[in-house]
């Protein structure tokens, strides 16, 4: 008879549901719009394609650990200490790291009301306790944040903009709530800050001088390079050290090192997709709410769309996946009545605010 499993899982990790990611096809169809990952729809740079190829020659040798050229260029970029830089598989790799590192059974985990969906994941892989505060009107409130501290407050994370509702804070704000938790780190989940504007800092500065602030940041977004995994960490050099002792020694392949490396020193295609987004994504809020679709400003690749209710948005998004288009139902992050667009090139926008526009002429 074959035994019985008698070994089971930490505390919290059967609380975590299983990550839904937006779903790249539809039985049947070819001509599939994707506007459900947040991705940039110019692709990556020619050449990030380029140093992938030449990077894939090299697979039978292992990669860097120490990650030496890529924390350069990006310090160069952004004008930052490379030595004050970590990488990781993505930015959900470094938010876990963080977690893994600072929180644990008897502590607690913050985040806001409409967070983005890792900060409680890792919190309970952590075997931590992961606390909502509430968001005003789909924007973060500090004050909110602040009153949901307690001792046992070890890490808050905010997302700036924040995913899924777009909206941003100052960086004013940021540091007021890092003033106020100093027995906690507080991460800047910059991941879209890319699409802010060429000057905006993602909360370098506040990292660079607060003891407690660490930010994180993405090739996933405007590098358009999700599928190669590349995220990374700024901050101050005590708290960098210990997320590189639970670091993989190889956790970044050559093809994605090397790939991010030519990725962020390509400064004009970023320009160009950070200007393309912010056109297009003008276009079609305006276009949505020309047809009674409204959305609060968006400062990322995406826009919240929001509709009277549950029943309305899901009607739209069958919709649209009529017309081989796929969005994101938020209903998971607490917004039920909204779906999440990602702002594609212009046939794209123009698609979407087509079947958005004939579906709410029907209503
Ligand atoms: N933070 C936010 C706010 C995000 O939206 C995402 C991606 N959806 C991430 C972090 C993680 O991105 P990645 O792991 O691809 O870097």
């Amino acid at each position: 008879q074959t035994p019985s499993l008698q070994v089971t899982p930490q505390p919290g990790i059967m609380e975590i549901a299983l990550y839904e990611a937006g779903s790249a096809t539809l039985s049947g169809r070819s001509d599939v719009l994707k506007l459900s990952s947040n991705e940039n729809p110019f692709g990556p740079s020619e050449k990030a394609r380029e140093a992938v190829a030449h990077a894939a020659q090299a697979m039978h040798r292992y990669p860097s650990t120490d990650h030496a050229r890529l924390r350069a260029a990006i310090g160069e970029v952004h004008g930052l200490d490379p030595d004050r830089i970590i990488c990781g598989v993505g930015s959900d790799e470094i938010i876990h790291f963080l977690c893994q590192c600072y929180a644990g059974p008897g502590t607690e985990v913050l985040f806001t009301e409409h967070g983005f969906s890792m900060y409680r994941i890792s919190a309970l892989a952590a075997g931590a306790t992961p606390v909502e505060a509430p968001e005003r009107e789909r924007t973060t409130d500090i004050d909110a944040l602040i009153a949901a501290t307690t001792p046992a407050t070890r890490l808050v994370f905010v997302a700036n903009p924040n995913n899924p509702t777009g909206t941003m804070i100052e960086t004013a704000e940021l540091e007021r709530l890092a003033l106020a938790v100093p027995q906690a780190v507080l991460v800047i989940d910059a991941a879209y800050a890319e699409y802010v504007s060429a000057d905006f800092d993602g909360g370098a500065e506040l990292a660079t001088r607060l003891p407690n602030v660490v930010m994180t940041r993405t090739f996933s977004k405007i590098y358009g390079l999700g599928g190669l995994r590349v995220g990374w960490g700024y901050g101050p050099r005590p708290i960098i050290d210990v997320l590189n002792r639970i670091r993989g020694p190889f956790n970044l392949s050559n093809v994605a090192l090397e790939g991010a490396e030519a990725a962020v020193l390509d400064r004009a295609h970023v320009d160009h997709a950070r200007a393309e987004n912010a056109r297009m994504r003008d276009w079609l809020a305006g276009a949505l709410t020309r047809h009674g679709v409204p959305s609060d400003p968006s400062h990322a690749n995406f826009i919240l769309a929001r509709f009277a209710d549950e029943e309305t948005a899901a009607a739209c998004d069958a919709a649209l996946r009529e017309d081989g288009i796929i969005v994101r139902r938020v209903g998971g992050y607490g917004l039920p009545e909204c779906l999440r667009i990602t702002v594609g090139d212009e046939a794209a926008c123009r698609r979407v605010a087509q079947v958005v526009g004939r579906f709410m002429a029907a209503r």
